[in-house]
């Protein structure tokens, strides 16, 4: 099926979506994005998402092209007409296309801004059997930029990151800057020790998720404790549990780090339940 897509004001089939091939998005990975995730037709967090973009664009110097009413009548007309039940909304917002490359930001005057939307359908996102099995990660070093907190459309680190995980066998990749975690590929981090969940502090280093910010108010919420510290890889493979959270994946169990097995090798107790109030929450707060 073509999915109708947003481009800069106008709705079209995909196939007639255009974007220049002077657009700073192409040339130099000067965007940002945000995916927001769908169920049961409603968008999850939506606030969260559209809070986080105002501060990437901020933080690159970049206006803000739309408004937040706007941006949630787009996000709801495309989930609308392209009848996404579960699945994504991914946003993106670029510096625009000046008449020519320049490292120089063009004066946003006269170069409008690019604006892209479209629904990635994924029925049973929700019910993910990764979730029943869990999954695998190997860790690899951190060697992306120092603004990882601004989510810029700069994926190539974290694509190369997900193809050495497939190659190794396993899903995902832990990524280690001086020793300690940082994140997943496309996710934030934790491990389980008892009671405890442990996952590194928010700074420039990693990616605020805006699952992150849920999913820690969720558990202390259910008298879970919660520790915003680093750790290690060795900490984790002897931790009792590891879970991922995105907005795509919710909350992840993770089973096996870099070959050694957690626990039985089976998800524990802790990353399940969480998961299960997540998707509870999310459902009953989705707009
Ligand atoms: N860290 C990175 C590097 C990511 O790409 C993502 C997902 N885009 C996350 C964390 C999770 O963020 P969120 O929960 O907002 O999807």
């Amino acid at each position: 099926m073509t999915r109708t897509v947003y481009v800069n004001g106008d709705y079209l089939p995909e196939t007639d979506a255009k974007v220049s091939i002077f657009d700073r998005g192409f040339l130099m990975a000067d965007g940002v994005y945000e995916v927001t995730s769908v169920l049961g037709g409603k968008l999850v967090d939506f606030d969260g998402h559209a809070v986080r973009l105002e501060r990437s664009l901020a933080e690159l110097d970049m206006p803000n092209p739309i408004s937040k009413a706007d941006l949630l009548e787009v996000h709801r007309e495309l989930v609308r007409v392209n009848g996404i039940d579960e699945g994504m909304v991914y946003l993106q917002i670029t510096r625009g296309a000046p008449d020519d490359r320049d490292f120089a930001f063009p004066d946003p005057e006269t170069t409008p801004q690019t604006i892209v939307l479209f629904t990635q359908n994924k029925p049973g996102l929700a019910a993910s059997p990764m979730a029943q099995k869990g999954m695998k990660v190997i860790s690899i070093e951190d060697i992306r930029w120092g603004r990882r907190d601004i989510k810029t459309v700069q994926l190539l680190y974290p694509s190369m990151g997900k193809m050495m995980a497939k190659k190794a066998g396993a899903d995902d990749a832990w990524m280690v800057q001086d020793g300690f975690v940082t994140e997943g590929t496309s996710n934030n981090a934790y491990i389980v020790k008892g009671n405890k969940i442990i996952t590194r502090e928010k700074s420039n280093d990693i990616l605020h998720g805006i699952t992150r910010a849920a999913v820690l108010r969720f558990a202390q919420e259910a008298q879970m404790e919660v520790e915003e510290r680093n750790f290690t890889i060795e900490e984790a493979r002897t931790a009792d549990e590891a879970f991922i959270t995105s907005a795509s994946t919710f909350v992840m169990p993770v089973v096996e780090i870099d070959g050694t097995q957690l626990g039985d090798g089976t998800p524990g107790r802790v990353a399940p339940r969480l998961r299960e109030i997540y998707l509870d929450e999310s459902m009953k707060a989705a707009i």
